[in-house]
């Protein structure tokens, strides 16, 4: 293990990297975004380069944010999406876009082998307390018997994938021919209001909380939904296997055990 800013170049022999540098909870990439900005966008460069150096194969973690509010629904990885690139979350949004470009380019000029997947919002054991995204804020104030802060009216929509999911679509990805670029999407596609997750959570927790309704934080996508055909075709049948149910009861036993 080491600990490295993936913004200083780094140097090691290496076979496969996967680059999921960057904080992903609104949140903590909101607290330097001037930060955020070069962890996408210089971390990308650097991995490429280490991947250029060591003819490693590269994958990047990019992000349904990519999309920004979008006016396709479900999402399709050829929507080119709807981003503000002067918000509150562009140093994500557009920092992750960039880093698309940056993989693309180092493809098409010098020959890498790259692999962008789109991770739709992910959920499980091992989040932090205090990640301050939606599962983990239900799920310990939930446990807490605190309100259920619902931003908004609760209408806005998600689909929550298990992080089980996501590592077997991520390394399935990794092994695909070289031909294979993506962008591709893994995301579990079933898609619920913030409202009905905070129901599903109380009713999971058995807790007394009440829900209490808060401002809508700025540029807060109003729908979200993987279109994950090309992921089942190109990743081997890959499709996700743990619904919002089961997950959260997985999650809310190690948010217990805590
Ligand atoms: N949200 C909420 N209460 C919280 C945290 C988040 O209602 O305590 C909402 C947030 O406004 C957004 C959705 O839940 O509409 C998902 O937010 P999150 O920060 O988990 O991820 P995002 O998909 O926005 O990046």
């Amino acid at each position: 293990m080491i600990r490295h800013d993936v913004t200083i170049p780094y140097f090691a022999e290496v076979d496969e990297i996967y680059n999921l540098a960057c904080p992903a909870s609104p949140v903590y990439y909101q607290i330097d975004p001037i930060q955020t900005v070069k962890t996408s966008v210089m971390g990308a460069i650097n991995m490429l380069d280490l991947a250029r150096r060591t003819s490693a194969r590269v994958l990047q973690a990019s992000t349904s944010e990519v999309y920004g509010d979008p006016i396709v629904h479900p999402q399709v990885e050829s929507y080119w999406g709807n981003v503000n690139p002067v918000g509150p979350r562009s140093c994500y949004d557009e920092g992750k876009r960039c880093a698309e470009t940056l993989f693309m380019d180092y493809h098409r000029q010098g020959n890498l082998t790259v692999k962008v997947v789109r991770i739709f919002n992910t959920y499980g054991p091992k989040m932090s307390i205090n990640d301050g995204r939606v599962v983990s804020n239900y799920i310990m104030q939930a446990l807490r018997g605190k309100d259920i802060t619902v931003y908004g009216d609760g209408l806005q929509t998600r689909s929550f994938q298990y992080v089980d999911d996501l590592v077997e679509g991520m390394i399935r990805m990794m092994r695909t021919d070289d031909s294979f670029t993506g962008p591709v999407n893994i995301g579990n596609p079933n898609e619920f209001t913030i409202l009905e997750l905070a129901h599903l959570v109380i009713r999971l927790t058995g807790t007394s909380s009440k829900i209490v309704y808060c401002p809508l934080p700025g540029d807060d996508p109003r729908q979200r939904k993987p279109d994950i055909s090309l992921a089942k075709e190109k990743l081997d049948g890959w499709q996700p296997s743990i619904q919002l149910e089961e997950g959260l009861k997985k999650t809310i036993a190690y948010f217990k055990s805590l």
